[in-house]
């Protein structure tokens, strides 16, 4: 069988969903590998490098779908004017990406129109078996490392103390709402960059993690946790919520960098730091809002925009990894690899349904569509 993978198209996607490493492994495997040219060129890799692991460069997307069984990327197909992604793809033909399922029922029903069998990168299911393929962790991991650089370098102060015969230089704080990986993530880099760090999060069980990473915990008086069973956060009652602001409003006047990455699946992020908060601020601190996409956690947030409110500086990056290309990439392409082998049979796709990884990531087959969650939030059953 024939794995393709294609040169990512959106202006801001520099990512590669396969990286030259990775072609070894499908290779070991029995499977024939197509890299389109130039395909990892942004993310640092040249064709030479695939060529010696084993892959055969298509000059173009239609050479490098041309008989095709499986085709690799990270972004979902484009389907904006001028760049039908979908369109260019066969019935019968395979496509693993992330794909947001859950919030883009048009191009769900593209796919299965289409024949397409398709997978999303973004519904791996959180069990141990699946961790090598969890790239929604994976690129967390990335964009968390990154929004402390990125708030770093908006700041208009250092973060590290300094001891200098011009006199001594106090740390910067570096605030992280949301403590899940790409909030860890975000506490480790702050604090390696000098900074004295404080965190939040709803789930009493990242206490332990903060504090490990040398950040102090912020304890609100939550009457019960709000863990749900697979490990994610609940949406909080107005009067727990309103708890947590209190909370968050007592420290946040102090903070010279505020990183917040609170999401609740399925869900409009929640609104952690209100607009009397940001106008508490000092001017030339920096907001840096992962949350951006979901409606962001500052009230002020505009994703994709830097906001300036009463000198304070609100970031909504839209895609964080793909700043980080070459790792993210990496990444990236072992959960894909992990994935694909799980899905391969003596070099064929081989499907089994009972699958909970299957289940979980399978979205359109056989010209329909099969993933439960996206049926049951199209409105057409499914149990989630
Ligand atoms: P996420 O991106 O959904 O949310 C980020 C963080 O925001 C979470 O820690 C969440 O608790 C927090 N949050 C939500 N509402 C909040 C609020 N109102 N105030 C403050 N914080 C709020 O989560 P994630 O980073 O993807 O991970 C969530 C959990 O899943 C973690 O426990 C993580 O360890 C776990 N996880 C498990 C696996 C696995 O088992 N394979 C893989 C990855 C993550």
């Amino acid at each position: 069988m024939k794995v393709t993978v294609l040169g990512e198209t959106r202006a801001d996607e520099h990512r590669v969903a396969l990286v030259p490493a990775g072609v070894k492994s499908l290779v070991s495997a029995g499977l024939q590998v197509s890299i389109q040219s130039g395909a990892g060129e942004e993310a640092g890799f040249r064709d030479a490098e695939y060529e010696e692991m084993g892959a055969t460069i298509a000059p173009d997307v239609s050479a490098a779908l041309d008989g095709a069984g499986v085709i690799l990327k990270v972004a979902a197909p484009d389907t904006a004017e001028g760049s039908d992604e979908v369109g260019q793809l066969s019935s019968g033909q395979a496509l693993i990406s992330f794909l947001s399922p859950l919030t883009e029922p048009d191009l769900v029903n593209r796919l299965a129109a289409a024949g397409v069998t398709s997978f999303a990168m973004d519904q791996i299911p959180r069990i141990t078996r699946a961790q090598r393929m969890d790239a929604l962790s994976s690129q967390a991991n990335v964009a968390g490392y990154k929004a402390a650089l990125l708030g770093a370098d908006h700041l208009n102060k250092f973060l590290p103390m300094f001891m200098t015969a011009a006199g001594t230089i106090r740390p910067g704080k570096a605030m992280i709402l949301g403590a899940g990986v790409a909030g860890l993530q975000a506490i480790a880099t702050a604090r390696r960059l000098g900074a004295v760090v404080e965190a939040f999060d709803v789930r009493a069980a990242v206490k332990e993690q903060v504090e490990s990473l040398g950040a102090k915990f912020l304890e609100a008086e939550m009457e019960a946790d709000a863990e749900d069973e697979g490990g994610y956060a609940k949406e909080l009652s107005e009067d727990q919520h309103q708890k947590e602001l209190d909370l968050i409003a007592s420290h946040i006047d102090t903070a010279d960098l505020v990183i917040t990455t609170a999401q609740i699946p399925g869900r409009p992020a929640p609104v952690l730091v209100t607009r009397a908060m940001v106008e508490s601020m000092r001017p030339g601190s920096v907001i840096v809002d992962l949350a951006g996409a979901t409606g962001g956690n500052c009230e002020l947030t505009r994703f994709g925009e830097v906001v300036v409110h009463n000198g304070v500086k609100i970031l909504a990056p839209t895609n964080l990894p793909s700043d980080l290309p070459y790792h993210a990439s990496e990444m990236y392409s072992k959960n894909i690899t992990t994935l694909l082998l799980d899905l391969v049979e003596e070099g064929e796709l081989s499907l089994d349904f009972e699958d909970e990884i299957v289940a979980g990531t399978c979205i359109t087959h056989g010209g329909k569509v099969v993933h439960a969650r996206t049926l049951e939030r199209m409105g057409q059953g499914g149990s989630a």
